[in-house]
């Protein structure tokens, strides 16, 4: 069945790949995994053009792990050799099956096996990123939290069975969420889940993580102007080989094409977006999102589409723009005005737009049905 699955997932992926890149130099291509249960990485082959604004070559290629569509963009004046890309690839994996809860044999998965029984042993990154989870909770008086894993199973989205639960589960799963209820000992690298039924959930802040671990690689490989696109987290390594900024498109929540609202220019920064079009179901009129308020036990509705944030690292990034989005756009704006190099751009629900002080002519409205406001406007 999982082979089955694959198969299918490789075939859409291979159909997706040919029409995004149509110049692409050969075929695709794959990659053996060398962690966790034997498995392929799927992967293009090179895209190779020459990018006369910047006089460099672009190498790029495109996967599909963590869930999600990966484009790699390196700009030098040669052609980047396949290997490089191997090795990210690679990376990506090795993480994936380190912090995905729905792989089997991840350390996560192993952490939450044993909830309420006894400490595992994991990675530092796990360690690291659980650490950061506990960071944002404690900003956010446990709106972020990254015990959420059981109404994340409970409803189901993103998953065929997604579904408004009853009540009943909704607050029986309510009741096993408390990051203060993880126990980390740093000395032996073991995390323990104090009570049976508890399960983390990575999901907000792995990609973010991810990528900054990937622009490390980029650097060390020795190339210094590249974009890192995990599925809309753009990281972006250095400036334009010819000292322009790099130019990223918002998307525009509201669109089902995947259309962009305003453009935001960054320089060795990253750009993360949470909103309400990226996993969703409907039922009835409502649109059932997977940003989850663990004080209600269901997605938070609170007038925000989405929430971008700026930030160097795209761990940070990713945490905030989860927090922000449950914060709301007044607490959440105020916390990003709090946060020294953090930025962020707020799409309500009434076509208005909020910008955060800091980030000047950096955000440009491209999509005129949008309008800029000020809280002050309210
Ligand atoms: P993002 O797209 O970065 O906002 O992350 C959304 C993902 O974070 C969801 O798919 C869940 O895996 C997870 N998540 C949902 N609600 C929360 C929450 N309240 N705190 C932490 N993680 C959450
Ligand atoms: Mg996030």
């Amino acid at each position: 069945m999982k082979y089955v699955k694959l198969i299918a997932v490789s075939l859409s992926f291979m159909i997706l790949l040919s029409a995004c890149s149509p110049s692409s130099t050969g075929n695709e291509q794959t990659l053996e995994s060398t962690v966790g249960e034997e498995h392929t990485i799927i992967r293009s082959a090179s895209k190779v053009t020459n990018d006369a604004q910047t006089k460099t070559i672009i190498t790029s290629q495109e996967s599909f792990q963590i869930g999600t569509h990966i484009t790699i963009k390196v700009y030098d004046d040669k052609e980047v050799p396949k290997d490089a890309f191997d090795q990210i690839f690679s990376l990506i994996d090795t993480y994936e099956y380190m912090v995905s809860k729905t792989i089997n044999t991840s350390e996560v998965t192993e952490v939450n096996n044993n909830a309420g029984l006894s400490p595992v042993n994991v990675s530092d990154s796990v360690v690291e990123l659980v650490e950061i989870g506990q960071k944002y909770a404690a900003l956010s008086d446990g709106l972020f939290d990254v015990t959420i894993g059981p109404l994340v199973d409970l409803w189901g989205i993103g998953t065929e069975h997604a579904a408004v639960p009853s009540d009943e589960a909704r607050i029986e799963s309510m009741g096993k969420i408390d990051y203060r209820k993880i126990d980390i000992d740093k000395t032996d690298k073991t995390i323990f889940l104090q009570e049976a039924g508890m399960e983390i959930d990575l999901g907000a802040i792995a990609k973010g993580f991810i990528a900054d671990r990937v622009k490390d690689l980029i650097l060390e490989l020795g190339y210094e102007h590249a974009i890192i696109n995990l599925g809309g987290n753009v990281l972006t390594v250095g400036t334009k080989p010819n000292s322009d900024a790099w130019q990223v498109g918002v998307r525009d929540p509201q669109s089902s094409s995947g259309s962009t609202m305003g453009i935001l220019k960054l320089e060795d920064n990253s750009i993360v977006s949470s909103g309400i079009y990226e996993r969703f179901f409907n039922a009835g009129e409502i649109r059932y999102h997977h940003i989850i308020n663990p004080k209600t036990g269901a997605p938070e509705f609170n007038g925000m589409y989405s929430v971008s944030i700026v930030s160097d690292t795209s761990v940070d990034g990713d945490a905030l723009s989860t927090t922000v989005f449950l914060l709301g756009l007044e607490k959440g704006l105020a916390l990003i005005e709090s946060l020294p190099n953090i930025e962020a751009v707020f799409v309500m629900e009434d076509q208005s737009v909020y910008v955060s002080s800091g980030l000047g002519d950096r955000f440009i409205l491209t999509e005129k049905s949008y309008t800029i406001k000020s809280i002050s406007d309210q």
